[in-house]
């Protein structure tokens, strides 16, 4: 009786304890969760930011599938360009060019990652699309899993099928690093483009830019036979080079410069540029190649509102911690015409980025990439930027290269999106009704509404591809 007694105190006691794990266990066995991300999955996103590879480049990799000895597998490739390899290592292909060696060596490397947002984002393409847990795969499985990858990338019908079908995606925003869109024949039906500004930011000399053809301002001029002499004529050639984007489908321009410099783009005087303009780099300082940087930005954020062209700028996760999205306040604050979509919830700085959001209306907040660099930041981010800005300003997208990773990716922010609505229902901070629209408005609506010229890409409902279950 008294152990009895002692049990029932015991139970008493740790009651409490019990349901407050229940409840902060895990918001996706409630049936809020369940509910949320059943009507969401039903939902045709769009993408606001990818890197998917052109057809021919993705024939060129499903060749590489057909010979005996393969340069590299289906497995180890979609591994290789995730963001799971930043930093950390991953054995590289084997060189007797065998799958099981190749494995032996990876198969433990990928065990240390098992926690990381890296590795559980590219989960889903795992268990959706083939049906396996990555987690607890034997040799044999891997070998097996390898094969099957491998059939499905020499199928034409692939992209479509994962990409429209399973992913639900209807639109896809490619970012491909050039200025202008490629040929219609190298894209995929179902994706736009936006142009990449990386090049331009850098012009002060035509030595900077030729390695880039496709983004070179100065290659872009030459063949329109367009004198490029002073730095007005610089900026008149980027008032034509966005025009003609505009015209040839671009929905926005694209800024990924905070991987190489801080993001304080300071307001310049012409003449300090000026005194970069024209000459090679080892002629100038730091601080000259700045000013003419810095210049030529704040010009791009004019000519963007000038075009009607949203300006998507990568914030966050590049230098660090220059990527600090709280640098680009002057430049946001002295062009109120201007759109910024402002990338990656500039990671880690989801909060400053939400302040940014509060405080000026003319900037978007674009959530791609984050849930695959922590969940539980993304998480967080979501639902801090929900208590500050309306909800009709914040987007996703995958960032991905490879077909099955954009899959992953995907999955893994729609649930990361329906996991932070699910919680501000269950804490009771919104409407369950009000919570599904807004996950709708995350996925899809608020893309057209930041980006209005994806409108002209969209495919009737008779043409769109019907979702598999
Ligand atoms: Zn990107």
């Amino acid at each position: 009786m008294r152990s009895f007694l002692r049990l029932v105190f015991l139970v008493v006691l740790l009651l409490p304890a019990f349901v407050l794990f229940a409840r902060a266990g895990d918001t996706k066995d409630t049936e809020v969760y369940a509910r949320i991300k059943a009507y969401l999955d039903t939902v045709r996103g769009i993408d606001t930011h990818t890197h998917l590879i052109d057809p021919h480049t993705a024939e060129r990799v499903r060749q590489q599938y057909d010979m005996e000895n393969p340069p590299t597998c289906a497995l180890e490739r979609t591994w290789r360009v995730s963001y799971l390899t930043w930093a950390h290592p991953l054995a590289p292909w084997s060189k007797d060019r065998k799958f099981d060696t190749w494995w032996k060596v990876a198969e433990p490397q990928l065990r240390n990652y098992r926690a990381r947002s890296a590795y559980r984002s590219m989960l889903p393409l795992y268990t959706d699309l083939y049906g396996v847990d990555f987690d607890t795969l034997t040799l044999d499985q891997a070998r097996a899993l390898n094969e099957r990858m491998e059939k499905n990338y020499k199928r034409p019908d692939w992209p479509e099928e994962v990409l429209l079908r399973r992913a639900n995606t209807e639109l896809f925003v490619v970012d491909a690093f050039s200025l202008m869109p490629r040929p219609k024949d190298n894209t995929f039906p179902f994706q736009t483009y936006v142009c990449n500004v990386q090049r331009v930011i850098n012009g002060f000399h035509p030595s900077e830019t030729k390695r880039f053809p496709l983004a070179d301002p100065y290659a872009f001029a030459a063949e329109r036979k367009i004198p490029v002499k002073t730095l007005d004529d610089y900026v008149a050639l980027l008032d034509r080079i966005l025009a003609e984007a505009k015209k040839a489908g671009a929905v926005g321009l694209k800024s990924p410069n905070a991987y190489e410099r801080t993001l304080k783009y300071v307001w310049t005087p012409k003449h300090l540029a000026e005194q970069a303009f024209g000459k090679p780099r080892k002629e100038l300082t730091p601080a000259q190649i700045k000013a003419f940087q810095d210049y030529v930005f704040w010009r791009l954020a004019e000519l963007s509102a000038k075009h009607e062209l949203p300006f998507q700028i990568h914030t966050g996760h590049a230098k660090i911690p220059d990527s600090n999205p709280m640098n680009l306040v002057p430049v946001i604050q002295a062009n109120p015409k201007t759109r910024f979509i402002l990338f990656h919830g500039g990671f880690p700085w989801v909060s400053e980025v939400g302040m940014v959001a509060l405080k000026y209306p003319n900037v978007y907040l674009d959530s791609v990439w984050m849930p695959t660099l922590s969940y539980t930041l993304g998480k967080r981010g979501y639902k801090e930027w929900l208590d500050m800005i309306s909800s009709n300003r914040i987007m996703w997208g995958s960032d991905l290269f490879t077909i099955e990773g954009t899959y992953g990716a995907t999955r893994y922010a729609r649930q990361c999106i329906a996991e932070a609505l699910a919680e501000k229902v269950l804490d009771k901070e919104l409407r369950e009704e009000d919570a599904r629209r807004i996950g709708r408005q995350i996925l899809r609506e608020n893309a057209l509404e930041a980006l209005p010229l994806l409108k002209k890409h969209l495919k009737s409902p008779a043409e769109t591809p019907k979702p598999s279950t």
